[in-house]
């Protein structure tokens, strides 16, 4: 659930509103580019525990939820005042009017789909990555799976500024752009206390078709990663495949 498949949904409900295409299509790249990349460089010490970053899950899930509903019912209301228009109730200005509150409901939910998949996938590193720092290490080049999780150590000096190339390797192969939900530090970083000021994750199912041929390519490529499945028992995780070495605590 990421920024490709956000942009399709919109797209395919601004096809039923014709109007509004032009400005979602510039708005929706802009959301990309913004929302793709979190990185700070400030590393507040105020760190909280899993529990706590689930609650906050939790209630950015609620605020979701009723976000859709909202921008629902303003798609509704977008129909129904084209509709007077063209009865000649109403002045334009009052069309563009509700066209311009669905336009920042659509925004509020796309903003708030990523924070949810970004929190997600930063609860499951939090809680699986003490777990991957007390396992064996492996040796340069590396590689074992398990339910949970596939690693792989790469002997390639990997850091931030071979993303592009991966992000173009994937646009190349599949005609869409690469799914990051974190390059770097981000907030949620801080706030859980772990250090991925060099790794990005990349919304991505291990076991997909996309995802196995991201792994494919990083292995060839050596470069490390740790690629997260859906197997933690009672707990909702957030699969994806994080490049980079496995984080470690921020030192306080
Ligand atoms: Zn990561």
């Amino acid at each position: 659930m990421c920024a490709e498949v956000v942009k399709s949904r919109l797209l395919l409900i601004a096809a039923t509103v014709p109007p509004l295409l032009v400005i979602l299509f510039f708005a929706v790249n802009g959301w990309n580019r913004r929302s793709a990349v979190s990185v700070s460089s400030n590393h507040s010490r105020t760190t909280i525990s899993v529990a706590q970053m689930q609650e906050s899950l939790a209630r950015e899930r609620q605020l979701l939820l009723e976000y859709e509903k909202e921008q629902s019912a303003l798609r509704t209301v977008v129909i129904a005042q084209r509709k007077l228009y063209q009865d000649g109730q109403i002045s334009k200005e009052q069309v563009v009017l509700a066209e311009k509150s669905f336009v920042a409901a659509l925004k509020r939910v796309h903003e708030m789909r990523y924070s949810v998949t970004e929190t997600q996938i930063a609860i499951t590193e939090a809680m699986l990555g003490e777990k991957v720092l007390r396992m064996p290490g492996l040796p340069v080049g590396g590689f074992s799976q398990t339910a949970e999780l596939v690693r792989f150590n790469g002997g390639f000096k990997w850091s931030l500024k071979e993303a592009p190339r991966i992000e173009r390797f994937f646009s190349q192969t599949f005609g869409r752009s690469l799914p990051v939900t974190a390059l770097g530090q981000s907030d949620t970083h801080n706030r859980l206390g772990f250090d991925h000021r060099n790794s990005m994750d990349v919304g991505l199912h291990p076991d997909s078709k996309e995802g196995k041929t991201l792994i494919d390519y990083l292995r060839k490529s050596g470069i490390p990663f740790l690629a997260f499945r859906q197997a933690v028992p009672g707990a909702t995780t957030g699969p994806h495949i994080h490049i980079g070495k496995p984080s470690n605590r921020l030192a306080s």
